[in-house]
């Protein structure tokens, strides 16, 4: 839950961040979407505290995660982050990109994070590319290894900014279809995407954002159909 957050940049000459609220129930797909510069991935940033709020709370299962006596590295690894541009570790094997944080941060035995490492390569039916290094894989790969590279940290929530803006067109459907099958599994999702098809198909609900703030949200059927806001239809207008 976000109460009226705001990410003030540069002394509060940039308001990145307005006073956003947001309650996300478990098993919810939210997705956020909204023009460059409104916010979007500052509001995915400050979910998980890689920015950490001007103002306002974020709490988290009922828990202020805000508070400064919070512990902000338990509760970002509760939250697994998928971003534009894989972030995959180029001197590491897959299988060793996967395994890393759960054996260091969760204190997982090296067996236990392998053997549930190759169970999810194999869900994205990249197991036979345990031992590759990134630079050896595409970028539909890459990116379907980073999200599953999430899921070994048994996050409650995924955050994902942009997740398919960086991809060949032809790559694009083999992520979305990863991320649908996460949301029919019933994880929590907060997704920033221009994938419009995705957001109608797999979306609980639309959030759009403009200026720092969410001006409309709706469930999918209602957003699309029939957007109230002038900005939301003027945005609209130029994507679909
Ligand atoms: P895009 O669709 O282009 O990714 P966005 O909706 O994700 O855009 P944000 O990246 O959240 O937008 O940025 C919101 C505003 O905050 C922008 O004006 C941006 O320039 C500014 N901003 C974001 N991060 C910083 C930073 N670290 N320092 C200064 N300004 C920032
Ligand atoms: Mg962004």
């Amino acid at each position: 839950q976000a109460e009226k957050v705001q990410k003030y940049f540069n002394g509060g000459a940039i308001k990145a961040l307005d006073g956003v609220s947001a309650q996300i129930q478990k098993g919810e797909v939210v997705v956020v979407i909204g023009p460059s510069g409104s916010g979007k991935s500052t509001f995915l940033r400050c979910l998980n505290l890689l920015e950490l709020p001007t103002g306002g709370k974020i709490f988290f299962k009922g828990a202020d995660i805000t508070n400064p006596k919070a512990d902000i590295n338990l509760y970002r690894q509760k939250m697994g982050m998928v971003f534009q541009h894989f972030n995959l570790f180029p001197h590491m094997t897959i299988l060793k990109n996967m395994t890393l944080a759960p054996t260091q941060l969760l204190k997982k035995s090296r067996e236990a994070a392998e053997a549930q490492a190759m169970t999810l390569l194999e869900r994205v039916g990249l197991a036979d590319r345990a031992s590759a290094y990134p630079s050896q894989l595409s970028g539909g790969q890459k990116q379907r290894i980073a999200i599953v590279r999430a899921l070994c940290m048994d996050p409650e929530v995924m955050l994902f900014d942009e997740p398919t803006s960086a991809l060949d067109p032809e790559m694009v459907g083999e992520v979305l279809d990863v991320m649908k099958e996460l949301a029919q599994d019933g994880m929590t999702m907060v997704v920033v995407t221009h994938e419009m098809g995705f957001a109608r198909e797999v979306g609980s609900r639309v959030l759009f954002m403009d200026g720092g703030q969410i001006l409309e949200e709706n469930e999918p059927k209602a957003f699309f159909d029939h957007p109230q806001h002038p900005r939301t239809q003027l945005f609209l207008s130029k994507v679909l």
